[in-house]
């Protein structure tokens, strides 16, 4: 199984920045950039320099009255009258505050996503990644949960418009992918899967089993909620048969999914207890069915991920790795003790407050299992198989 790899990244995109102590800090696309120039696994040529969205792509996801408010609260400062309506636009002081040059990073982070989409529907590489999207919480009129523009709502609107592509859409992220689901929810043609920790404890509050669509789309959306403290072994096997399930069921001609890694147990953000397994195994299972189905049409991008110096590198690393079939990647499987590069470690210990990993893997010798372990995988399995009622089994 091989199919050619591109990297879309834009350094503009690295100006999606609201402030220096917000936890969704552009540090984690250097970080990650610079542990594959060490580990020897991102070649120049392999690089894909992305364009903005243009006014007319984010369009056909965001409300014009938006575009404007972010446009206008790009302005360092903003003109009169707009300090006071950055509330309604979901810009305010809270989790998404607006930023000087906000449009034009945000626009720049939604053209990558087109840009990797593009380059795999025209057929220029079988996979692409863009590490600077998975904007999921981003709502048509509205900023939410650190996403300005929805990258991944503005690239599938993109690939339906211009290749009528029947698209499925995987967020692994711990947080629903909520912006991406409303925006296809009646669109039977885009199907939309989210696995997460349960919005009974987590932002944004949705993605329960019963949101399945409507109208024509009814059916195409699938959400997997997961238990707090869930571990590895429940999380996979979850992941895994729901995703088996769905792609025989809908057949996609691409795959596009998200990425972000803030199930694991070191995210500050959510109450997950996953290691980095789920990281190194996850994309192989999407790699795999990108090949059985989509004839390989992958775009996979970023997303959370608030352990920006233990997981988040390590994480999207790893992904790459699994995208361009890295002998490292299949290596871990006997050699899962494998160190990163020393080289990367000696570079970004003074700047983290943390000690970094020595290997690419977590060493789960000691760690502790939780306790209402039976409890969590028995209440996951559930909300699986209520997810799972209408598809035929394969
Ligand atoms: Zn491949
Ligand atoms: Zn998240």
């Amino acid at each position: 199984m091989t199919g050619s790899a591109l990297l879309v990244h834009h350094d503009k995109a690295l100006n999606y920045h609201f402030h220096d102590s917000h936890p969704f800090h552009p540090i984690r696309l250097k970080l990650t950039l610079d542990l594959l120039a060490e580990a020897r696994a991102l070649e120049p040529s392999a690089m894909l320099a992305s364009r903005p969205a243009t006014d007319d792509e984010l369009l056909q996801v965001h409300q014009p009255a938006f575009l404007e408010a972010v446009k206008a609260l790009s302005a360092s400062p903003p003109g009169p009258g707009w300090l006071e309506r950055a509330e309604q636009y979901g810009l305010g002081d809270g989790d998404t505050p607006f930023f000087p040059g906000m449009h034009d990073a945000a626009a720049y982070i939604a053209g990558g996503s087109i840009t990797a989409a593009e380059a795999v529907m025209s057929g220029r590489c079988d996979h692409a990644l863009h590490l600077g999207g998975g904007l999921h919480h981003a709502l048509s009129a509205r900023a939410a949960g650190f996403c300005v523009y929805n990258d991944v709502s503005v690239a599938i609107a993109y690939v339906r418009q211009r290749y009528q592509a029947r698209v499925l859409y995987i967020d692994t992220d711990v947080h629903h992918g909520d912006g991406v689901q409303w925006s296809f929810y009646s669109d039977p043609e885009v199907c939309t899967y989210s696995i997460h920790e349960t919005g009974k404890y987590l932002f944004p509050g949705t993605g329960f089993v019963q949101e399945r669509g409507e109208h024509q789309g009814y059916g195409t959306s699938v959400n997997i909620p997961l238990q707090p403290y869930t571990e590895d072994d429940s999380w996979m096997e979850c992941f895994e048969q729901s995703i088996r399930r769905l792609v025989e069921y809908f057949k996609p001609d691409l795959i596009i999914s998200q990425h972000g890694c803030d199930a694991h147990a070191y995210d500050p953000l959510s109450h997950m207890q996953c290691s980095m397994a789920i990281y190194d195994q996850m994309p192989a299972i999407i790699h795999s069915l990108a090949h059985k189905h989509c004839e390989g049409r992958w775009v996979a991008v970023g997303g959370g991920g608030y352990d920006i110096w233990r997981v988040v590198p390590r994480a999207w690393s790893l992904l790459w790795l699994e995208m361009t079939d890295h002998p490292l990647k299949r290596s871990l499987k006997q050699q899962p003790r494998t160190p990163l590069p020393q080289a990367w470690r000696e570079r970004w210990k003074g700047q983290s407050s943390v000690s970094l990993p020595a290997e690419w893997l977590d060493d789960l010798t000691h760690w502790e299992g939780i306790p209402r372990r039976d409890e969590i995988t028995a209440k996951n399995r559930e909300s699986l198989a209520v997810a799972l009622q209408d598809f035929p089994k394969v």
